[in-house]
């Protein structure tokens, strides 16, 4: 994994406001191969294994991987969806779009593709992709993505998920959308600007509104 993809990354059993501290056994050009990411607050530590960030919380009970997404030109489309071609952008693959990622990596060189997955694969540590393991959809900071590909197939929770992730300016591209989750993606307050078939590109237009619970006055 990427060094600074530490800075996005979260507590899975604290939630979205714990981050995580890395103390680093092995890193080569930036890329963190072996170390442990310990949260401050529950005093947890996950391990970072092979350059693979492990974040489940049980990772003896994970279930079977969702199945993959098929589309001959995948990677061209997140990419050109996406619409992050230059700069250091990240851009996280879900599950059902991570066998797109070396491909991903190779159009658009300059990016750190985040793949999140629930059970691991046998791919080896790569420029340009950080791979996280976890049991929730995406353990990292809020509003910090500037662009989230995913697959949902009708999975609301997901789309939710996925759509607090996405920055302001930021794009959530979706496959294999159902009516579902576009309904999702606009209550979660982006925009929809492109929807055809099962393919949505969405975006956020102006910061999320935070609802600050103020404390009792005395
Ligand atoms: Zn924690």
């Amino acid at each position: 994994m990427f060094f600074e993809l530490t800075d996005l990354l979260t507590c899975p059993r604290c939630g979205p406001g714990f981050g995580l501290v890395l103390l680093v056994h092995e890193v080569e050009e930036r890329r963190v191969t072996s170390g442990w990411l310990g949260c401050p607050n529950c005093r947890n530590d996950f391990p970072v294994e092979n350059g693979v960030a492990d974040l489940r919380r049980e990772p003896e009970v994970s279930g079977a991987p969702r199945p993959a997404y098929e589309d001959e030109e995948l990677s061209l489309k997140i990419v050109a969806l996406s619409g992050l071609t230059d700069g250091r952008d990240y851009l996280l693959l879900d599950e059902r779009l991570a066998h797109a990622a070396a491909a991903v990596v190779e159009l658009a060189p300059e990016l750190e593709v985040i793949v999140v997955r629930t059970t691991p694969d046998d791919s080896a540590e790569q420029h340009g992709i950080s791979r996280v393991l976890s049991d929730t959809p995406f353990p990292m900071v809020e509003y910090r993505l500037q662009g989230v590909a995913i697959a949902p197939g009708g999975n609301r929770e997901l789309v939710a998920a996925a759509a607090r992730y996405v920055s302001t300016g930021g794009r959530l591209v979706m496959f294999d959308a159902t009516d579902v989750d576009l309904e999702e993606v606009e209550r979660a307050g982006l925009a929809v600007v492109a929807a055809e078939g099962g393919t949505v590109v969405a975006e956020r237009k102006s910061d999320p509104v935070v609802v600050v619970q103020l404390g009792k006055r005395s």
